[in-house]
């Protein structure tokens, strides 16, 4: 079933079928209509008119034994173009020669063109001889009545044309059969000759990503970092070199306190210098290569960082050393740090808070730093549990945490 857009093909499928033809929406493609009638068993296939989707059309002449074409009677100003469209149809191969029911479809509307008018305005006479179909034409209105109450006209068309067909159904099937074998073979060809294009522009496409990553020096980094990164691990430098400033201020001031001299604290300054030319280094790297490394140590941080600072640090040299082995072993991490912590001794306002999977463990730790006047008169022997940010007061003299707490 085919005709242009608006000419009420879905309201004569929908009509033929027994569904109130009505208010019925534009057809988008097509829609199948299945119907017994007396013995035949029919197919209709109601295509989409618009002049876009028309192309799709002839993908069913191969397998359709007739032709219902529907008119707009009542728009006399589309006459040309359903005549152009009309013998475009007829035309093809795979329908010339097979039988056509013209429905003249709104006869109900006023100033609707009657049969012959219709035929004349189509040539219609014409067309059907030079592509020799056999033609009927029913002026009929699709929505004056539905299922058995349908127009008598829509009814009688459809009876002329499966007659049509039934009569000639041998000759008519054994074309159809070729025509439709014929069509699927070319459709598969189609198929595959549009897979092997898609896999000749991927291939292509890859080809060239390669070798604009090979250009930029990228391809490695591609191989390794497939999923992209959300959470950025990174905490500010300078909060970075502060934090380990600090520990070294503490380590230095605790050693101290245990007379360990003037060589000490060379030692320490020493080591003061290495650790922040390896932290900006590491810095530097971090930002070169993937994030997901670094995240995880980071994850691991805070115990790696108990085993550091519960070395006591008014230990012998052994102590000193172990501690030292620890800072070169993370010497290419950037260590997570709490912005509170940094903050008495920086001149500069406290860094933006961590971002979120960083900053929520050392905010849940926070209000403990209020415990640290208990956490004194409990003994050294506790902080071996203490979790890092609170341990990081602790540490100090007496005095500094007096400061923060009061
Ligand atoms: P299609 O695009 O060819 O499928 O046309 P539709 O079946 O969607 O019909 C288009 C419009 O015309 C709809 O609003 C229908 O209700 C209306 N229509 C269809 N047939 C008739 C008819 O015989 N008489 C009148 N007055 N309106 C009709």
């Amino acid at each position: 079933m085919v005709g242009l857009d608006n000419a009420g093909k879905t309201a004569t499928a929908k009509g033929i079928q027994g569904e109130y033809p009505e208010d019925v929406a534009p057809t988008v493609g097509f829609s199948k209509v299945d119907l017994r009638q007396g013995k035949f068993e029919v197919t209709i296939f109601d295509l989409g008119g618009g002049k876009k989707i028309r192309g799709i059309w002839k993908n069913y002449y191969a397998e359709s034994y007739g032709v219902i074409f529907v008119v707009d009677s009542s728009d006399e100003q589309r006459m040309e173009e359903t005549k152009e469209t009309m013998s475009e149809v007829l035309r093809h191969p795979r329908i010339s020669g097979k039988p056509i029911l013209v429905l003249a479809n709104k006869q109900d509307k006023e100033g609707a063109l009657g049969e012959a008018d219709v035929i004349e305005c189509l040539s219609l006479e014409q067309l059907v001889n030079e592509h020799k179909c056999l033609c009927q034409i029913e002026p009929c209105s699709a929505v004056l009545g539905y299922g058995k109450k349908i127009d008598k006209s829509i009814k009688k068309g459809l009876y002329w044309l499966l007659h049509i067909i039934a009569r000639d159904f041998d000759a008519l099937n054994e074309r159809i059969q070729k025509d439709t074998m014929e069509q699927r073979a070319l459709e598969e060809q189609e198929k595959q000759e549009r897979a092997e294009r898609v896999r000749k522009l991927r291939e292509e496409r890859e080809q060239r990503e390669r070798e604009e990553a090979e250009l930029d020096g990228t391809s490695g980094l591609a191989d390794l970092d497939p999923e992209p990164v959300i959470v950025n691990p990174f905490q500010p430098i300078a909060s970075v070199i502060i934090e380990n400033e600090k520990k070294l201020e503490k380590k230095r001031q605790n050693m101290e306190k245990d007379n360990d001299g003037c060589s000490l604290k060379h030692k320490m300054d020493h080591e003061q210098i290495e650790t922040q030319s390896q932290i900006s280094n590491s810095s530097q790297r971090n930002s070169e290569f993937g994030l997901v490394e670094n995240y995880q140590e980071a994850l691991t941080q805070p115990l790696e960082n108990e085993d550091e600072t519960d070395q006591p640090s008014s230990e012998s040299d052994n102590g000193k050393k172990k501690t030292k082995k620890l800072r070169i072993k993370r010497s290419h991490r950037v260590e997570p740090v709490s912005t509170d912590e940094s903050a008495p001794k920086s001149p500069t306002p406290p860094p933006p808070p961590p971002p979120v999977g960083w900053g929520t463990p050392k905010v849940t730790r926070l209000p403990k730093l209020q415990l640290l006047g208990e956490t004194r008169h409990n003994g050294p022997g506790e902080c071996a549990w203490q979790p890092r940010a609170l341990r990081g007061w602790s540490r100090p003299s007496a005095g500094r945490v007096s400061r923060r707490l009061y």
